[in-house]
């Protein structure tokens, strides 16, 4: 094949429903459209069965069960989400898209197979509470095979899956968003789809802030998530909002594993170059409170000269100890017992440091960033809905499956009662779609994605990383600006690369997001979310979201009074 003649193969696929993204969401939509007898494709750049953050590591899911205590109640789900968010998520999301689905997802689940009951002498459930929660609302399971089980019922109920399709952009005329484009990233094959509706589901943004082993696939989350929806939908005129507030966690020193939810959910403590638990100096409820709390104790102590931290297990029972080195800590990484092992670090009897991680955007549970939604998962733009990591809704793998369901659900009806645009696009606006996607490969000079990327996460590091200020995220817009001229004359030798670009593509979008966000909040909130050092408090006037979209090539910012419950 020559690749430099563009001469690819051209597919118009048209469906009733689109899903781009076939991760934990995606695939819960593309489930719920397909069983209201709709013809529904499920595209990723993946093989599917096995793609995305669900794909392993799962060891929590989130559930309200209702089953006595006042805290296992929906009103106290939302209490507590509220705080979480502080009131940055529009709180009539969750009772729609996650309370009133929850239970049955965790039947449904169950009927398939998953196993959920780690109790198995008497057949019920492990739950553990962590992050501020007022109780017990994470169900300890085994989810290392739980996205080859959703996916094989998706394929056996007639859902069209296409693999390894990466999808590019949206496909926008006047009536709204009527589909997609994307290539083969084996054969290069160029893919037209046109869908009544379009549910985007590409996960959450990774690979755009270098971590402290400096090896960007070493990832916390998959680092195959790049904000292709987030930038996708905004490129598209949706809106997108909260950008400005990267997640960060704790990890291992120089492992990507999370794994810090089963630690302080197992009761585990963090503890500085002292021996002291330094979280309640931070958060009344220390090792308790929510996630982001840690990461920002962290960097308090390292950069107060009270450093390094570690995790300290070596005060839990016998019981509590081999259900985390059993259950807990293999599944979320397979290869964490290795680690330990390596490291010589025994967890019953040593410290294990720590260090934080590379951000990502969102990054865990009570994130209020991403694509913003109604509580139908529908976007700003016709036509266009979006579930899971890439919106603003109740995040979490359980969370983001039940966004998904919901979004296939109302994209479905969207469908059934006659929405959906004029599925029409111009020949020539096609054609330009492609040339643009396929003139990278006849590029014989400029810059190769992998060494415009390296620069991008240099940049968000270095000026838009933990501490920021307006001198230094006014620079990270010049240089973004000039990356993004870097971008036309960009070289690809092979379709590999070619997907590279236009991930590297995504991440600069959203970048950009980040840093204009940024810029406007002079505040800071979250910790190290966003954290500018010449506004180190957060400010009243600030207690609200900002919103960002596209119009005519401009950005137009709103501000947006936060929710009550
Ligand atoms: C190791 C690990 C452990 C975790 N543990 C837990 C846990 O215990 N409990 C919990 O609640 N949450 C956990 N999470 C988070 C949880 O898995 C995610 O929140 C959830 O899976 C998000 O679902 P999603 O469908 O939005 O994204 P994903 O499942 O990540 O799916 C996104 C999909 O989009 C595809 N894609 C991306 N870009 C494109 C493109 N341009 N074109 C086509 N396809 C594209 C990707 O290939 C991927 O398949 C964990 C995550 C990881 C990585």
């Amino acid at each position: 094949m020559n690749l430099k003649n563009n001469n690819f193969n051209e597919n118009v696929v048209n469906v009733d429903v689109l899903v781009i993204g076939g991760g934990s969401a995606g695939t819960m939509a593309a489930l719920a459209a397909r069983r209201q007898g709709l013809d529904v494709a499920l595209v990723d750049k993946a093989g599917i069965d096995r793609s995305g953050c669900g794909a392993a590591g799962n060891d929590h899911f989130l559930a309200v069960l209702d089953t006595g205590p006042d805290w296992d109640t929906n009103e106290a789900f939302m209490t507590w989400y509220h705080r979480l968010t502080q009131g940055l998520v529009d709180m009539n999301i969750p009772p729609k898209v996650y309370l009133s689905r929850i239970k049955n997802l965790l039947k449904y689940l169950e009927e398939l197979g998953v196993p959920m009951r780690e109790d198995t002498e008497n057949d019920a459930y492990i739950r553990t509470g962590s992050f501020g929660q007022p109780g017990e609302y994470f169900i300890n399971f085994d989810g290392r095979n739980l996205k080859p089980t959703i996916s094989k019922e998706a394929k056996k109920i007639g859902v069209k899956f296409f693999r390894r399709i990466n999808i590019v952009d949206l496909l926008v005329n006047e009536t709204g968003v009527i589909g997609a484009v994307g290539f083969d990233i084996r054969k290069g094959d160029f893919y037209v789809f046109l869908a009544k509706a379009t549910i985007v589901a590409t996960g959450n943004v990774t690979r755009f802030y270098n971590n402290q082993a400096s090896m960007p696939y070493n990832s916390w989350h998959s680092p195959y998530n790049n904000g292709g929806a987030q930038a996708m939908a905004f490129r598209a005129g949706a809106e997108i909002k909260n950008m400005e507030f990267v997640n960060y966690t704790l990890t291992p020193v120089n492992f990507s594993a999370s794994a810090l939810n089963a630690i302080v959910g197992m009761g585990g403590y963090i503890v500085n170059g002292l021996g002291e638990r330094f979280l309640f100096k931070y958060h009344e409820k220390g090792e308790k409170g929510p996630r982001w709390i840690m990461p920002w104790g962290v960097y308090w102590e390292l950069k107060e000269g009270r450093g390094p931290c570690y995790f300290d297990l070596r005060h839990l029972s016998e019981e509590d100890l081999n259900h985390l080195i059993n259950n807990l800590l293999p599944v979320d990484k397979n290869t964490f017992l290795d680690y330990c092992e390596q490291k010589g670090v025994d967890v019953r009897n040593d410290l294990m440091e720590v260090q934080i991680s590379e951000g990502q955007l969102p990054a865990f549970l009570g994130s209020v960033s991403g694509i913003n939604i109604t509580p139908e998962c529908e976007t700003t733009i016709p036509g266009l809905f979006a579930g899971g990591a890439c919106t603003v809704a109740v995040g979490s793998l359980s969370g983001s499956m039940c966004v998904g369901d919901t979004a296939g659900e109302e994209a479905a009806k969207y469908v059934l009662s006659g929405g959906g645009g004029r599925l029409e696009i111009s020949p020539e606006t096609v054609q330009g779609m492609k040339q643009s996607i396929f003139k990278h490969l006849a590029n014989m000079d400029g810059l190769k994605p992998c060494e415009l990327e390296e620069k991008l996460r240099q940049v968000m590091t270095l000026y838009v990383g933990i501490g920021r200020s307006k001198m230094g995220l006014e620079a990270a817009q010049a240089e973004l600006n000039k990356l993004g001229n870097l971008l036309i004359t960009a070289k690809t030798e092979n379709l590999h690369e070619l997907m590279r670009l236009f991930e590297f593509r995504d991440l600069l979008e959203v970048s950009k997001a980040v840093v204009r966000g940024a810029l406007e909040r002079e505040e800071s909130r979250f910790g190290i979310s966003h954290y500018r050092g010449d506004f180190p408090e957060s400010r009243k006037e600030w207690h609200c979201s900002l919103h960002q979209k596209l119009e005519k090539g401009q950005i137009i910012l709103k501000r947006v009074e936060p929710y009550n419950l």
